[in-house]
């Protein structure tokens, strides 16, 4: 029999007592496994078995970690899905333990070098883009329209310019704009306009009687460029028609793609790289082939001196004592336990809690519950300290790895590790997603080699052979690491890019909506 037909489990830890069925397919009743287990029922593939008999209320273990307990008792043998597991409560907050389990310094990584645009605040492009901002989105169809033009009319004489975007939102009037959540979305908008790979050449397009008025979204001192006529355009004090105000946006865009197209690429080290990661439509394998391997890919960066932003305050709420103890210092703990603290009380203050997450597909997936998605997704971080916590989207400076607070939503995500200055992406996925975004380059990863199969032409990088034994974790992680550097060169497309699969930016607004 071919080994990779050939009945096969992985069980992460020694004390697991559920293990993740890997045969693509399942596998059916009465499959018998190397070690002598057979299983009494189905068992889809990614989804937990169970090693051993459990009694009701007994503790199940996955990642050496108590996942839940069992609500009835279970066979050895039997399928272990999540209508089995109860949801244990969250590590307290206020027991974590601060910065007592710091991880060693690993040795420097020299040498790696990828092709960047240097911006004048030191940031590095990964790609040389012209971004028109907006105040608000009365004006968003206006500029969608400009782009539109500019893309077919002007962009074609400028060959060194990537693309053009318009950063539209769906803020910015009818919002609590004095409430204390306005901060994030504004803070937001600010930071995507200030983004890396817009080269500083910031074109701001306003309405006129907006509450987020465009000195409020750029207060001065942010860039002074913004003052000057040829940066701003507010529709209401044109005193034209339509087309003449597109006609003044489209000039003021030129202008800026002529300063953009002089740009030219230069060998940058690889520690001016901001690599934010994120998982989506995970499963049961996201924690044992790609978020590993991302992971591995994540030590390499932080040991090159690049900055690696983990998020997704939903996906390691349960990870929070873990990864208090991993800060480089108390202070750096207590940032992480301040923006989980006022996670937990947005969650309760809309009626919910953790348990909202995991979806539908993540449980098809084999995932039980929100304890075995962060076990699984925290992975991803590698295994170097903790060096900073920054709040959704404020701006991360700190080298190493970093803890960006976001929501786990996909797009508002990756829109506020945008504005947190990312330029370059990694998503993991085991359900599959097209996820992409226009700002900067998405390298997606599978967690099974069934998806990178049928979507070979959506997946960059198949981690599913990490399962099959035809890769190493570590393997997989140098090949990230590569393709990592070939993508922010210019060298390389993903397929998210090559098919133009953008989606939108969201915004996280925790204000009130007037
Ligand atoms: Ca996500």
């Amino acid at each position: 029999m071919n080994s990779f037909l050939q009945p096969r489990y992985i069980r992460v830890h020694k004390n697991d007592n559920v293990a993740v069925v890997v045969n693509q397919g399942g596998l059916p009743a009465g499959s018998r496994f190397a070690c002598g287990l057979v299983l009494t029922e189905m068992i889809p593939e990614t989804h937990k078995v169970a090693l051993a008999d459990l009694a009701e209320g007994d503790a199940i273990v996955r990642y050496g970690v108590v996942i839940g307990h069992a609500k009835r008792a279970i066979q050895r043998g039997n399928w272990v899905h999540e209508g089995l597991v109860s949801l244990p409560d969250a590590p307290p907050l206020a027991d974590c333990p601060l910065a007592t389990a710091v991880p060693k310094t690993l040795p420097k990584l020299d040498g790696f070098t990828f092709e960047g645009f240097r911006n004048i605040d030191g940031s590095v492009g990964t790609r040389n883009i012209l971004g028109i901002s907006t105040t608000v989105q009365c004006v968003a169809a206006t500029v969608a329209y400009a782009v539109r033009r500019i893309k077919a009319e002007m962009l074609p004489h400028y060959p060194n310019v990537d693309d053009v975007i318009a950063i539209t939102h769906p803020y910015g009037c009818g919002v609590a704009i004095d409430a204390p959540g306005a901060a994030v979305p504004i803070r937001t908008l600010r930071n995507l306009s200030l983004h890396p790979n817009l080269g500083g050449e910031l074109l701001l397009v306003s309405l006129g009687c907006e509450k987020l008025q465009p000195e409020r979204l750029m207060p001065s001192g942010t860039l002074p460029v913004l003052n000057e006529e040829s940066s701003l355009a507010v529709m209401q004090d044109a005193q034209q028609g339509f087309g003449e105000i597109v006609d003044t946006i489209m000039t003021l865009a030129e202008r800026k793609l002529k300063k953009l197209n002089e740009r030219r690429r230069i060998s940058c080290p690889a520690s001016d790289l901001v690599v934010g990661l994120q998982c989506g439509g995970s499963d049961a394998l996201s924690g044992v082939t790609a978020n590993p391997a991302v992971g591995f890919t994540a030590d390499l960066l932080v040991r090159a001196g690049a900055t690696v932003m983990f998020s997704e305050v939903t996906e390691v709420r349960d990870a929070a004592h873990l990864l208090t103890a991993r800060a480089a210092t108390p202070e750096i703990a207590q940032d992480l336990v301040r923006e989980m603290a006022w996670f937990d009380e947005y969650l309760h203050a809309g009626g919910a809690d953790r348990a909202a997450n995991p979806t539908p597909g993540n449980k098809k997936g084999g995932l039980a519950n929100v304890v075995e998605k962060a076990m699984g997704s925290i992975a991803k971080a590698g295994s170097t300290a903790l060096m900073g916590v920054a709040g959704p989207g404020q701006r991360v400076t700190q080298k190493g790895l970093v803890f960006a607070a976001t929501p786990a939503s996909d797009f508002i995500c990756g829109t506020l590790q945008l504005a947190a200055s990312m330029n370059m992406h990694i998503f993991t996925t085991g359900r599959g997603t097209p996820y992409g975004l226009a700002m900067a380059p998405v390298i997606k990863v599978s967690t099974n080699s069934g998806l990178a199969t049928r979507w070979s032409d959506l997946i960059d990088v198949d981690a599913g052979k990490i399962a099959t034994s035809e890769a190493t974790i570590e393997e997989v992680g140098w090949e990230i690491f590569r393709l990592i550097l070939e993508v922010a060169s210019g060298c390389k497309e993903t397929w998210a890019d090559h098919w133009g699969l953008h989606n939108d930016l969201v915004l996280f607004n925790p204000g009130p909506v007037t």
